[in-house]
């Protein structure tokens, strides 16, 4: 079983990755694709006329503030658009998929922030009214289900609360929490760079392979922003039974079939 996580704020080759799925599946793997949709909130946001509103928290992360009206933009383009999209393409390929976000059938349960503290001005604030939060627990059963019966699932990074309210939640920790859930064998995440980077941008110096137990020393060392998150999503992932994660490159063709040959990041 692999889970693929692919999509989100760069501009991914999501033909090629649908077509590798494709291909895996035909193939016999059982494969659960998740996937992000954070650029294309912001552009449709700023369509609507409520820009997205990105905040630093007083530990110095950047994250964005998801308030109602916004939480409900992330779920129209992200379980809409972009799942339904990627639905109707697998299904061009053959691939029975099925779409569904984390709310569905409370398949990402988890823990609402419902405020945020942060630095704006120089000065500390709470913000309220925060729709976002950390994945506790996952309906494996569910994805069994779906995929036992010959089904490809493909998830939008939407949560529930455990007070059933609508939350958006990370991809990449989305990604982690299912591969965790159903002892995966591989977690491969799509990028748009081709792995962790020694010196970012320049791509001559990608790591090839990190030993598990130093994971955590080599995000504190190489990774910055967003490459953060993947790492952490990862060290959770093997923690938790995935056997291997591959950081691999969603720009180029065949992207699956590059990351499963071992070109990119492995952490095993
Ligand atoms: P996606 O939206 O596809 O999930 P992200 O933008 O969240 O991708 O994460 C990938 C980004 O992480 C890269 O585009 C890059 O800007 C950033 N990054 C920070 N440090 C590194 C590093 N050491 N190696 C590679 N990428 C890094």
């Amino acid at each position: 079983m692999i889970v693929v996580k692919a999509g989100g704020n760069g501009n991914l080759d999501m033909e090629a990755i649908c077509a590798d799925v494709a291909r895996l599946v035909e193939q016999g793997e059982q494969v659960v694709l998740v996937h992000g949709g954070s650029n294309e909130t912001n552009v449709i946001s700023e369509k609507l006329g409520h820009p997205p509103r990105f905040v630093t928290s007083v530990s110095g992360y950047v994250s964005r503030y998801t308030d109602r009206e916004t939480l409900e933009i992330f779920a129209m383009v992200t379980a809409g658009r972009i799942n339904k999209l990627l639905v109707e393409r697998l299904q061009q390929l053959g691939v029975n998929a099925v779409g569904l976000s984390g709310l569905d059938g409370r398949l990402l349960e988890g823990k609402r922030k419902s405020s945020l503290r942060v630095i704006e001005d120089g000065k500390q604030k709470i913000l309220r009214g925060e729709y976002s939060g950390v994945i506790q627990w996952v309906n494996a059963g569910l994805l069994k289900t779906l995929l036992e019966a010959g089904y490809t699932p493909v998830v939008a990074p939407l949560a529930i609360s455990h007070e059933s309210e609508a939350l958006n939640v990370d991809g990449d920790r989305a990604a982690a929490a299912i591969g965790s859930a159903l002892k995966a064998e591989k977690m491969i995440i799509l990028s748009n760079v081709p792995g962790l980077l020694r010196d970012f941008p320049d791509e001559s110096t990608l790591i090839p392979h990190i030993p598990p137990e130093q994971a955590e020393e080599y995000l504190e060392r190489y990774a910055q922003g967003r490459m953060k998150r993947k790492i952490l999503g990862a060290v959770e992932a093997l923690h938790d039974g995935v056997r291997q994660v591959i950081i691999a490159d969603g720009r180029t063709a065949q992207p699956l079939r590059r990351a499963l040959a071992g070109q990119g990041t492995v952490i095993q």
